[in-house]
């Protein structure tokens, strides 16, 4: 790998905190007292260590994480890279997804499909997810819509995969089935127990092979001697739900 250079972000951890930051020259992070200088990170090699500050190239989860600015409920990571593989995507397959909010979802869709469709109501939410994904040159093969999915013109059996994560998805179920090849897959994210319910109330005869399930992700202590879960986790995201269109003929 090349060595860092100006104006590019950079991973840069101190003990159990992470920061993005930009290296721009004469600039520097201040972290309890100890100074990261960005001229002394300009040209060092990716790993590099200087002080107690770690300097790594950043992954796709930590642009996210770190670099994201939120206007909208993101779907983390753990969700988010588990939903991309479910939904079959690869760099041959058509994914449309609705609502975009801030764009998390569609970063990660943009580095595992070939082709994404994302459409956002909101303008506001919109242009967020269009600077985010731009501040970070993830847009090659994203085509962002500020358009209501339900009023949108939305070609028929095009897309391999759909993924819906609005508050509301009932009214739309007919469209995205209409959207998706014969035995396309879709997928849901929904906050509460109750959406789920009136969702299986509501798919049946559209889509098939149903699952839903939730994704927990419990982090440890690196510490050898004492090795034990973290004390606090997130306890609970959203559901996922996933099925694939079904042909009646
Ligand atoms: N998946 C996104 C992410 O990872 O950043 C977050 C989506 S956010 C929870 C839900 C979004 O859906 C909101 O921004 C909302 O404005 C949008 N939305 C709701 N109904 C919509 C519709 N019918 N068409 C398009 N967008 C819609």
């Amino acid at each position: 790998m090349s060595s860092f250079k100006e104006g590019e972000y950079v991973l840069i951890v101190h003990n159990d905190r992470k920061f993005l930051r930009k290296l721009i020259p004469k600039q520097s992070l201040n972290v309890k007292k100890e100074v990261l200088k960005f001229d002394e990170v300009i040209g060092k090699p990716e790993g590099v260590r200087i002080g107690s500050f770690e300097v790594y190239r950043p992954t796709l989860e930590d642009l996210i994480l770190l670099g994201f600015e939120r206007k909208t409920q993101i779907i983390y990571p753990k969700d988010a890279f588990y939903i991309a593989f479910k939904l079959g995507l690869n760099g041959e397959k058509r994914v449309l997804e609705f609502g975009t909010g801030s764009g998390a979802l569609c970063a990660v869709f943009s580095q595992i499909a070939g082709e994404v469709w994302s459409y956002e109501a909101v303008e506001e939410f919109y242009k967020t997810a269009k600077k985010n994904l731009e501040r970070f040159g993830i847009k090659g093969n994203v085509k962002l819509f500020n358009e209501d999915f339900g009023k949108a013109e939305i070609p028929q059996n095009y897309f391999d995969a759909v993924f819906v994560d609005v508050r509301e998805p009932y009214p739309y179920l007919e469209k995205v089935h209409q959207s998706l090849k014969d035995g396309g897959s879709v997928g849901f994210l929904l906050p509460t127990a109750n959406q789920v319910i009136k969702l299986l109330e509501s798919i049946n005869g559209l889509f098939g092979n149903i699952e839903v399930l939730e994704i927990l992700q419990r982090y440890y202590k690196r510490v050898p001697e004492r090795f034990r879960p973290e004390d606090q986790m997130v306890g609970h995201t959203a559901y996922l739900v996933f099925g694939r269109k079904l042909t009646s003929l």
